[in-house]
């Protein structure tokens, strides 16, 4: 190191402290990345790799981007899940002695971004830190740009893992020694960062998190806070006081399901177009948003709290005007959470304190709009409409300030005398000058003289060339000669400028001054504006359960008290919308003491996958608080929910989809009681029929046995409905389909009883299967129904035209298809291949 020159000696030192960061080192106009970090930077951002000569051997690596546009690049950056560490030349090189002081004055992070393209509007952007406890993990989050806080136990590590996945923090704060395995999972299953911090009691801020009972909690919070503080060395003014809330006070769906249901994000496109949070959004603020991401994460459990919810949606839904004003009122109220956290950070600017004073202004119509409803919920606290605040920010700022704070043009008049003072000198010159121009014009009589200001020589008097001669001699001071024009001061305009520069100057530094200080001002309203955001939020996402539930006809849900479910007439909601809703076929589902597992039989395509999801987002709508797509609903209130649905594969942990769908199936058996629902769509498909078969009879009986949940269970086995006779609980339903000229027509139909038909063959013609396969298919089919009292002894003829040979008899348990799946590896077939497999399976199981 001793060879590098003393500038790389410095980056050297600072670096050391910044090893999993990029550090960007301020040289003059640019930030410069040096060795590894030019590498990796030039690559990552496009930009040019040079380098340059540091004292040592051979020449560093170096890249770099200019001052002005480098938040662009960090926001790329940091969107990758990287970190940016910002190092500043702390002191004016002027007075440096030596290299000028260097500091790294911000840790950009993918948790601690304020804006840019990874900030959403409507969902919130969480760090979160997790510290083990012998078996526990607790948890915290906390949202830098809106300032909450939240901290919670987790009893195991998929319990956190699901918490982690489901805020969808993207860094995560642990301890050095945190589990490798563990940390590996937190990376690849919740795509988080990991960041590091050993302390666990931060310096300031202990009143935030004081309150915490369990000393966990405190330790868990303390860790966050002390990396917010080592890395953000900003104000965190804003941060609220930290909220504990338990897991088990609200409906546990773990992460596959969560997925599976589509309720914040596709599967296929991630994206939350065609989740159910897409269909149900339709709140006008973005802390409405965010706050119905949350509720959709965490439907509720307590029935008091679920009922509230939808009293206030009832009455919202009986007064349609007062919605529709309320839904005005709302699109003029700013996002006070984000523009709060904006405050504390000191980077406010006048159309933000605009934009606040409107949306302030919104708050006492939304009060006794709210008043006027006549329901308890919404007269228990009036709203804080923060009214001094108002009234300060409507005298002091002018309605249409610029974008920046330093260049005046923001305080209204009246609102400070002195002020006032500078803006009359101010003014009264321009006027003078105004004047002195028509009397200079008079006395000399040249029409074209004009009085001008430019930045060196301030004001002038402009005469053409022509015109000089009418100029008298001596009273005139050249001062810059153009082409066609001279231009001239007189020691009166010399004196009057003083005033009226020396009142501009001081009305932009004063008027910056007052802006300061109005924004200290605001400050102290912080934690008013929070509580405020919550009760806006909280108005916004029931008047948006109302519009949805009257817009899609939904129907207010009934909580039974005996466990009952009763739905009629239930739709699956979004793919309802996206259907239209005249072609969606409604279905009944019924469960009770007797009718706790529904075995669900029917060709592909028909819809069982589609009830199956149904039944489960019209529970998750109702413990949201909002009412659900049926025309009459009585529900328990669900525990937990467990699924195993389809085969969406896990590729980012490498598993086989088998392995995957006996890891979930494991997870709702040991997880859930007898107020829990499980929906298992096809499972024991992913191995051979034998195992399969064996797997899923046995799986339903341990659920029927031991469980008690309700089940809604498809299957492909048509074997399995025997069960009916021997398990009492277990009742057979199916999904009706018939046939037209040869053709099958799926009816989406549920109707009670066991399929007597699988479909496959007519599904393999849809596939567009070769006809004489189709053909053949048909021919065995017929066979094997005329024979199926004995179906050994069906010979089946070799079939040329295709791979899938049978040269042997067909059981009922087929052999050769078994050894066909086994010759195959079941990811590698081919859509013909699995639709051909899935005819001999048809017949197999054909009665
Ligand atoms: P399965 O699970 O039986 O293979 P799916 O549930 O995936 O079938 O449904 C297949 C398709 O049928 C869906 O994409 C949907 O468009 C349509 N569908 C399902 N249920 C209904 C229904 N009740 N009404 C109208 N269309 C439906």
């Amino acid at each position: 190191m001793a060879t590098y020159t003393p500038m790389i000696q410095q980056y050297l030192k600072i670096k050391a402290d910044y090893q999993d960061a990029f550090l960007f080192f301020r040289l003059g106009d640019f930030y410069e990345m040096f060795f590894q970090d030019a590498l990796k930077a030039s690559q990552e951002l496009e930009i040019t790799l040079t380098s340059r000569d540091g004292g040592g051997d051979e020449r560093i690596p170096m890249c770099g981007v200019p001052y002005h546009s480098a938040p662009n690049y960090i926001e790329q950056l940091v969107e990758k899940g990287y970190k940016v560490a910002i190092c500043e030349q702390t002191e004016d090189p002027k007075h440096a002695k030596g290299v000028v002081r260097r500091e790294v004055v911000q840790l950009i992070t993918p948790g601690t971004v304020m804006d840019g393209k990874g900030i959403h509007d409507k969902e919130n952007n969480y760090i979160s830190s997790v510290t083990y406890f012998d078996q526990q993990f607790g948890l915290a989050l906390s949202d830098l740009t809106t300032g909450e806080n939240l901290v919670a136990l987790c009893s195991s590590f998929d319990e956190l893992l699901n918490e982690i996945y489901s805020v969808g923090t993207k860094e995560v704060v642990i301890s050095a020694d945190f589990s490798e395995e563990w940390k590996k999972q937190i990376v690849e299953r919740c795509q988080a960062t990991l960041s590091y911090e050993e302390q666990t009691t931060p310096k300031n801020f202990q009143d935030i998190f004081i309150h915490l009972q369990d000393g966990r909690l405190q330790q868990t919070f303390g860790r966050l806070l002390s990396y917010l503080e080592r890395t953000q060395k900003r104000s965190l003014d804003h941060l609220q006081k930290v909220n504990v809330y338990y897991l088990h006070h609200s409906l546990k769906i773990d992460l596959y399901s969560k997925r599976n249901l589509e309720l914040t994000e596709t599967i296929r496109s991630k994206g939350k177009k065609g989740s159910l949070l897409w269909l149900l959004d339709e709140t006008k603020t973005a802390m409405g948003g965010r706050m119905l991401k949350q509720w959709v994460d965490k439907p509720l459990v307590n029935r008091e709290q679920i009922e509230a919810r939808l009293s206030m949606v009832e009455t919202f839904l009986a007064n349609y005007f007062e919605r529709e004003d309320l839904r005005n009122l709302l699109k003029e109220v700013y996002d006070l959470e984000r523009l709060a956290g904006r405050v504390a950070f000191g980077n406010v600017n006048a159309r933000d304190l605009v934009q606040l004073k409107k949306s302030l202004q919104q708050v006492p119509s939304i009060d006794e709009l709210c008043q006027s409803l006549q329901n308890e919920h919404f007269l228990s606290e009036r709203l804080d409409a923060c009214d001094d605040l108002t009234k300060l920010l409507d005298v002091a700022i002018v309605e249409n300030p610029p974008l920046s704070v330093k260049e005046g043009n923001i305080i209204k008049d009246g609102f400070n005398s002195q002020l006032d003072q500078y803006r009359d000198a101010s003014r009264n010159g321009k006027t003078w000058i105004a004047q002195l121009e028509q009397q200079e014009r008079q006395k000399t009589g040249i029409k074209s003289l004009k009085i001008g200001y430019n930045r060196v020589f301030g004001y002038y008097i402009e005469v053409t060339k022509a015109n000089l001669h009418l100029l008298e001699e001596g009273l005139y001071e050249r001062k810059q000669t153009l082409t066609n024009a001279e231009r001239f001061i007189t020691p009166e305009l010399k004196e009057k400028e003083t005033l009226i520069l020396e009142a501009e100057e001081k009305i932009v530094e004063l008027e910056y001054q007052l802006f300061v200080d109005i924004r200290e001002q605001v400050k102290d309203y912080i934690p008013r504006l929070q509580k405020l955001a919550k009760r806006l939020s909280e108005l916004d996402v029931l008047q948006c359960f109302a519009t949805i539930s009257e817009n899609r006809h939904y129907t207010k849900p009934i909580f039974s008290h005996s466990g009952e479910l009763i739905i009629k007439d239930g739709r699956h909601p979004v793919v309802e919308k996206v259907l239209d809703a005249q072609e969606y076929v409604p279905n009944d589902c019924v469960f009770n003491d007797e009718r706790k597992m529904l075995l669900i039989t029917g060709p592909n395509m028909s819809g069982k996958s589609t009830y199956m999801r149904q039944v489960a987002l019209t529970a998750i709508l109702a413990q949201i608080g909002c009412y659900v797509p049926a025309s009459e609903a009585v529900l328990p209130i669900f525990d937990q929910i467990f699924t195993r649905i389809g085969a969406a594969d896990d590729l980012i942990s490498g598993q086989s989809t088998f392995m995957v769908e006996m890891l979930e199936a494991k997870n709702a058996i040991t997880h859930a009681t007898s107020q829990s629902l499980i929906l298992f769509d096809e499972i024991g498909r992913g191995t051979s029929t034998y195992d399969g078969m064996a797997l899923a009879q046995a799986i339903i009986e341990y659920i029927h046995e031991h469980i008690g949940a309700k089940t809604l269970f498809s299957t492909h086995y048509h074997e399995l409905t025997i069960l009916e006779e021997q398990l009492a609980s277990l009742k057979n339903i199916h999904v009706k389909a018939i046939e037209e000229n040869g053709k099958v027509v799926f009816l989406h139909k549920i109707e009670e009883g066991a399929a007597d038909k699988s479909y496959g063959i007519h599904v393999a013609e849809l596939a567009d299967l070769p006809n004489p396969l189709i053909k053949r298919a048909k021919e065995i089919l017929k066979v094997l129904e005329e024979g199926k009292k004995e179906p050994n002894s069906v010979e089946v003829k070799s079939v040329k035209s295709n791979e899938v040979v049978f040269d042997s008899q067909l059981s009922l348990f087929d052999e050769n298809q078994v050894n066909i799946e086994k010759q195959h590896n079941v990811h590698a077939f081919s859509k013909k291949e699995k639709a051909a497999l899935e005819i001999l399976k048809t017949m197999n199981l054909l009665e």
